[in-house]
């Protein structure tokens, strides 16, 4: 019986071996390999324009920290034919793509403030959306400022647009679509909160938070068939969340662990590293994981997820230590966000059905 065993793998390996040979020598057999790669490649998650349900990806929970597994800010949300992408940080577009998730039908970008890590990939979103057949000026909301870092944008990218025009004609990149459309929402003070956008059973809202000092800073809210998504932004602990985020089915909160920054402070303390400073500023405008759990009780949210990790997680253990004390407060209903993390929340339920798309 051993040696049939042994026979039979034995033959297993020299037919592993014979196929690889003919595919590592021959061009045809390559070809036909990567045909086959290209399209199971191609295509998409078209599941994600259901318009029965609110639908939120995570295209970016990282920060300005460098992080292999985790690209900047970035978010998406597609409900009843809009799709909208909540902040535009590095690597949210290799990320979109990746997922195989449709732009072309880019409703806006929503910025909750101008941070590098929240806007360094607009670009990127605004090509792609154009490519993928956005054919009007792209929108992004924005506070007061939002004009400027568009018109920068504009300016940088204008010979580029030019270039794609010139090479693939403007019937297939419409001249309008490398325009952007700056739209300044303008919240008074931290008691009002003001309707963004509400067209087709999507309402959008923006309030204020709290990241002096970047001033003002908001969290977004969308609303879709009862259904709802908030997003808090970058903000320290704010009780604007519990107010405009009240009874929310996900609430989408940053987190930095101020018990671990203090750790990388001291080593480069220890290294005589002038970054030290930076580590010890940064926890001042930011949330602790538990203090965002704290936010997501008030508020009476179904399900928190924590975005925008500080400091990088590698492994099993640091993701123990970052979520240190959240137990205590808030036991279940926790998540902690990655890229890729797809939330489906159907209309006409509580449900809330979590796909991983890597
Ligand atoms: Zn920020
Ligand atoms: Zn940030």
């Amino acid at each position: 019986m051993k040696r049939v065993v042994a026979a039979g793998l034995a033959g297993v390996v020299v037919l592993a071996a014979i196929l690889w040979a003919v595919v590592w020598f021959s061009p045809s057999a390559q070809d036909a390999l990567m045909r086959r790669v290209v399209a199971a490649n191609i295509g998409g998650n078209e599941a994600v324009l259901n318009e029965d349900a609110l639908h939120v990806v995570l295209c970016g929970t990282g920060s300005p920290m460098p992080d292999p597994d985790r690209a900047q800010a970035c978010a998406i949300v597609y409900a009843g034919g809009k799709v909208f992408v909540v902040d535009s940080g590095l690597g949210g577009w290799d990320r979109l793509a990746r997922f195989q998730l449709p732009v072309g039908g880019l409703t806006g970008i929503l910025l909750t403030h101008f941070h590098s890590d929240h806007i360094s990939g607009i670009p990127d979103i605004a090509l792609n959306s154009w490519a993928s057949g956005r054919r009007e000026a792209l929108t992004v909301y924005g506070p007061p400022g939002v004009e400027t870092v568009v018109a920068g944008f504009d300016l940088a990218y204008s010979l580029d647009d030019g270039y794609r025009i010139a090479h693939h004609g403007p019937d297939f990149f419409a001249e309008e679509g490398a325009d952007y459309q700056p739209v300044v929402v303008d919240v008074p003070d931290r008691n009002t909160s003001v309707v963004v956008f509400d067209e087709g059973g999507v309402k959008v809202t923006a309030f204020r938070v709290s990241h002096e000092p970047v001033d003002p800073a908001y969290g977004y809210r969308i609303d879709y068939k009862g259904r709802s998504v908030v997003f808090s932004g970058d903000t320290k602990r704010d009780a604007n969340i519990a107010t405009f985020g009240k009874d929310a089915d996900v609430l989408i909160h940053e987190a930095l662990a101020a018990h671990m920054v203090g750790m990388l402070e001291e080593g480069l303390e220890h290294q005589g590293d002038r970054r030290a400073k930076v580590m010890h500023d940064i926890p001042d405008y930011h949330a602790t994981p538990v203090q965002a759990a704290e936010s997501a009780n008030e508020a009476g949210v179904s399900l928190l997820v924590y975005t925008h990790i500080v400091p990088r997680l590698p492994n099993a253990i640091a993701e123990r230590v970052f979520l240190r004390g959240v137990a205590d407060v808030r036991g279940e209903r926790v998540l902690l966000g990655y890229d890729g993390l797809y939330l489906e929340l159907p209309a006409g339920s509580e449900e809330i059905v979590e796909h991983d798309l890597r």
